[in-house]
């Protein structure tokens, strides 16, 4: 399944010479690539990340380092928060049917999803300070990054995530 999908979305692009993968199939306006994906539509490049990287976290955006909407290619897509979007139009004008859902509260103190969201956060190249900004006003910096790092939560996985997400 991942593989018959990895195929869908290379048999939909050409590669260009900055390294881009870009779309050549159906796109939503902006230039992002749309196709069906677990029985609903969704952006190309947020299928990419699924596909090539893993879940996407609830409210978490796939954003470009390229700054080229038709592009899928994972080398060039990073996850932010949605206080990143400025550079993304595809976070705020999302698909119908991929709403997001729970709060974007801040949480005062970590459990196993938050440790998760930091570490795919983290990964992803968010910076400590913008997850603390973004998730975690209440918490240190230094809690922060120990939990990314695994110095704290080591208990917790990379993988649990994977099927626990949608
Ligand atoms: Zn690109």
């Amino acid at each position: 399944m991942q593989r018959e999908a990895s195929y869908r979305l290379l048999s939909r692009t050409v590669l260009t010479s900055n390294g881009c993968w870009m779309w050549t199939a159906a796109k939503a306006g902006r230039g992002y690539g749309v196709l069906r994906f677990r029985g609903r539509q969704w952006y190309a490049h947020r299928v990419s990340w699924v596909v090539y990287r893993g879940e996407i976290p609830q409210n978490i955006c796939v954003l470009h380092r390229c700054d080229t909407p038709g592009c899928i290619n994972p080398e060039h897509l990073f996850l932010g928060s949605y206080q990143d979007n400025s550079r993304d139009a595809s976070c705020k004008g999302r698909l119908p049917g991929n709403r997001t859902h729970g709060s974007q509260k801040p949480i005062a103190k970590l459990d196993e999803t938050s440790v998760r969201r930091i570490r795919l956060l983290y990964y992803g190249g968010a910076s400590i300070r913008a997850i603390q900004r973004q998730y975690h006003p209440a918490l240190t910096w230094e809690g922060i990054k120990a939990a990314a790092i695994g110095k704290t939560w080591r208990h917790v996985n990379f993988d649990e995530e994977r099927t626990a997400t949608r």
